[in-house]
């Protein structure tokens, strides 16, 4: 069992349009893991993660791009997934602040490809490069999106109706009837995710005319068969890769949201809320276990989808990473100060995850 706490990065965009015609100003700055940032009365708030990406402005010296990001977070967790262990990535933040771009990009772009491409294209190397008569590897993929508090299959998005949540005694809580489809190479792989890229829902708010309302979980299980001659035994390691790009952390209220969109605000909102609550308790847990004699703190993690579907990658079995994608305007400092407290809140919880090697399979 190997205990560790959740690596948390914090990235800055570039200035949007809609910042640069209100002139607004940098309020963030970051030296090493540093973030720091500046409210109105020049009051500075610093926090250290285990990243402070900053990619505002590709002129900079320090600019950090999709590879860096990539090879930093994601060559690590693929490392662990061969090792047999559950990994997680999962990007949190305002609408428009890169959570897609630092997860997606542009999949057809070599240099614009978010951690999901680049994993998954990396992924197949490993498995063409490495496969051999002792040793077989098998690739499922599954595609779901959350949209207010219901699941939705973007593999086959007709398909809304049967998926249920249910429990596997070893690899949690899933899906049922989710479809999860074999996938031989990078190319498979590749269809499938523009085929449900395309299906995500995308609903305009004025803060980002493609803001997406919607959680989306891109999941990747690899297994692994391994023939030992001397011995005649097989063993069979299996690992479930989540790549999580969340919805808005924004309240409703702060996008001009009315009507409909603020029925999904309040639904999007539970899922997060519970996210955040799940976070603190974690937290929590994990401070108190320092001490001695507290009794054990209830997770509540069944309060939402998106916290029963993740529970393992938050302070369960699993190596979990979030990255925190922020504005480096003025005009957001109170959306970016709440999501860099969130992302420290994070680097607390501890997770234990453990190897899922099965010697008999
Ligand atoms: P979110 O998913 O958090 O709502 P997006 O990832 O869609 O936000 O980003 C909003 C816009 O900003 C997109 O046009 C995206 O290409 C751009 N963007 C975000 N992060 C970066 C970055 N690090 N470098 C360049 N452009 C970025
Ligand atoms: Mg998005």
């Amino acid at each position: 069992m190997a205990s560790a706490s959740v690596k948390v990065a914090v990235r800055v965009r570039p200035f949007n349009n809609r910042e640069n015609e209100r002139d607004s100003k940098s309020v963030i700055a970051m030296a090493g893991p540093t973030t720091t940032i500046t409210g109105g009365a020049g009051q500075i708030h610093s926090f250290n993660y285990d990243y402070s990406y900053w990619s505002c402005n590709r002129s900079d010296a320090h600019f950090v791009n999709q590879k860096t990001v990539y090879e930093d977070l994601g060559v690590e967790m693929l490392e662990h997934a061969f090792q047999g262990y559950n990994v997680c990535i999962f990007a949190y933040g305002q609408t428009g602040a890169g959570k897609s771009y630092t997860m997606m990009g542009k999949p057809s772009d070599p240099e614009e490809m978010g951690i999901i491409p680049r994993l998954c294209k990396d992924l197949f190397t490993r498995c063409e490069e490495n496969s051999s008569q002792t040793l077989k590897y098998s690739v499922e993929v599954s595609y779901l999106e959350i949209y207010c508090e219901k699941p939705r299959d973007l593999l086959n998005p007709n398909n809304t109706s049967n998926l249920r949540l249910r429990e596997h005694p070893l690899m949690g809580p899933y899906l049922d009837e989710l479809t999860k489809l074999v996938v031989c190479s990078y190319q498979d792989i590749y269809d499938l995710m523009d085929e449900g890229n395309k299906a995500r829902t995308v609903a305009a708010t004025n803060m980002n005319s493609t803001s997406s309302r919607s959680h989306a979980i891109f999941t990747i299980v690899l297994t692994q068969k391994r023939h030992d001659v001397e011995t005649n035994m097989d063993t069979e390691k299996v690992s479930k890769i989540s790549l999580v790009d969340l919805a808005g952390s924004e309240r409703a209220g702060s996008t001009g949201a009315e009507g409909q969109r603020l029925k999904e605000g309040a639904n999007i909102n539970k899922s997060l809320t519970t996210l955040g609550l799940v976070i603190s308790k974690l937290a929590d847990e994990s401070s108190k276990k320092k001490g001695k004699g507290t009794r054990a703190t209830v997770v509540p993690y069944r309060d939402s989808m998106l916290t029963w579907l993740l529970r393992e990658n938050l302070g369960g079995n699993s190596k979990t990473a979030m990255i925190a994608a922020i504005s480096p305007a003025d005009i957001n400092f109170e959306e970016t100060l709440s999501t860099l407290r969130y992302a420290d809140r994070a680097k607390q919880i501890v997770c234990r995850a453990k190897i899922n090697e099965d010697p008999n399979a």
